[in-house]
């Protein structure tokens, strides 16, 4: 890291756009550099940004985020998405759930001011919003579900769930889909979902963080 910070500071750079294994990679290279950071996405902490988007999208669907109910499902425990969501949702008013099987919900959630729900019918009969969450395998160390099918079967979205509900909720994922684990191709591809909404948003938004932020190295010049 020491390495990587002298090479950073012989660039002279304004700005870092970083992503990192590391929770907190973001705010150690902060400390040591005098730029501006994005946190790009450290290790299962936080994505800003992502939460940015995610709330932005929202807004753009249903004009406002304040008072919308949220449930954010699936593996909550590795998702870096999640957590920056969580804060971002409620900045905003909304109201938020979690759902999930029990080993993928860490302990101290409830403290953060969320539901937790482990059925996901009653999850998602109590949303106006179901952003499903990828499963993380990548950064899963040991089995925290008996298998995927069960995984599936269980906390996995697809036609027959939406269609049971009596309403018509909005459904986002941060991306990549695991087609056919967290969510089905006909969920994903179909009208309640703004899944592509959020990648295209994601542009407009990370360039306002640039913008916001490269103004702000203007100002401290004059
Ligand atoms: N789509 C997101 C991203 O690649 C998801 C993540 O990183 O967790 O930025």
């Amino acid at each position: 890291m020491v390495d990587t910070v002298n090479n950073i500071l012989s660039m002279k750079v304004d700005m870092v756009v970083m992503r990192h294994p590391n929770p907190g990679a973001g705010v150690f290279l902060s400390k040591h550099i005098n730029a501006s950071i994005i946190n790009a996405g450290d290790g299962a902490h936080e994505h800003p940004t992502q939460a940015l988007v995610d709330t932005y999208s929202i807004r753009e669907k249903l004009g406002d985020v304040a008072g919308k109910n949220v449930v954010i499902v699936g593996d909550i425990l590795h998702s870096r998405v999640a957590l920056s969501n969580i804060f971002a949702l409620q900045k905003l008013g909304a109201n938020v759930q979690v759902c999930g099987p029990k080993t993928l919900l860490p302990k101290y959630i409830e403290s953060l001011g969320v539901g937790v729900e482990t059925n996901l019918q009653k999850a998602l009969q109590w949303c106006d919003v179901a952003n499903m969450l990828r499963v993380q395998n990548e950064r899963m160390d040991i089995s925290y579900f008996p298998s995927t099918i069960e995984y599936t079967q269980q906390f996995g979205l697809n036609k027959k769930i939406l269609d049971s509900l009596d309403k018509e909720i909005v459904v986002m994922h941060p991306g990549p889909i695991n087609r056919g684990v967290e969510i089905t191709s006909d969920v994903a591809d179909s009208k309640q979902a703004i899944i592509l909404n959020q990648v295209e948003n994601g542009v407009a938004i990370r360039m306002a963080v640039l913008y916001l932020l490269a103004s702000k190295i203007d100002r401290n010049d004059d």
